[in-house]
C-alpha cells in the first residue's frame, strides 16, 4: 500500500465512521419520538437518593440557621465589633451556600429560593451597617427580617420524611 491509498482509505473510512454516526442518531431520534406514546407529565418531586445528596448542602445551611442565635445575643449586648465579625466570618460563607442550594432544588423552587437567599443576605449587610451604626433597634428589626426569610428558604427544602 503507497502512502497515497492509505491516505485515502484512512478519509474513506472517516467519512463511513461519520455516515454511520448520523445514521444512529437518526435512528434514536425516530425512537425516541415514537416511543413516548401520549406523554404523560409528572410533576417532579424528590426521589429519596435526590434528598440525601442535597444533605451535604443543606447541613451546613441548617446549622448556620442554629448559629443565628449567636447574633440574637450579641446585637442584644450591643458587642457591635463582634456581630460584624459574625456575620463575616462564622455567616460568611452562608451566601454561596444557599445560592448553591437553590439550584439543586425541583425547577419550581429554584427562583424562590434564590430569591429568598438574596433577601437574607440584603437583611445580613443591613444588620451589618446598623452594627457599625451601633443602631440597636435597626439591628434587631433587620435580624427578625432575616430570620423570617431564612425560615422560608429552609421551609422549600425537601426532608427525609415527607
Ligand atoms: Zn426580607
Amino acid at each position: 500500500m503507497t502512502l497515497n491509498t492509505l491516505k485515502s482509505y484512512h478519509t474513506v473510512m472517516l467519512r463511513f465512521r461519520s455516515i454511520l454516526t448520523l445514521v444512529l442518531v437518526l435512528i434514536t431520534t425516530f425512537l425516541v419520538s415514537c416511543g413516548g406514546s401520549p406523554e404523560v407529565k409528572v410533576p417532579p418531586t424528590y426521589t429519596p437518593e435526590k434528598i440525601e445528596q442535597l444533605q451535604v448542602y443543606i447541613t451546613p445551611i441548617t446549622e448556620a440557621r442554629e448559629k443565628m442565635a449567636i447574633v440574637a445575643d450579641l446585637i442584644a449586648k450591643k458587642n457591635w465589633v463582634d456581630t460584624r465579625t459574625y456575620i463575616h466570618g462564622p455567616l460568611g460563607g452562608l451566601r454561596l451556600q444557599m445560592l448553591n442550594l437553590s439550584r439543586s432544588l425541583l425547577p419550581k423552587d429554584q427562583e424562590k429560593a434564590a430569591d429568598l437567599a438574596k433577601e437574607v443576605f440584603g437583611h445580613f449587610e443591613r444588620i451589618d451597617a446598623a452594627a457599625k451604626d451601633k443602631n440597636a433597634d435597626l439591628a434587631y428589626t433587620q435580624f427578625k427580617e432575616a430570620l423570617k426569610d431564612f425560615d422560608s428558604f429552609l421551609n422549600l427544602l425537601p426532608t427525609a420524611n415527607s
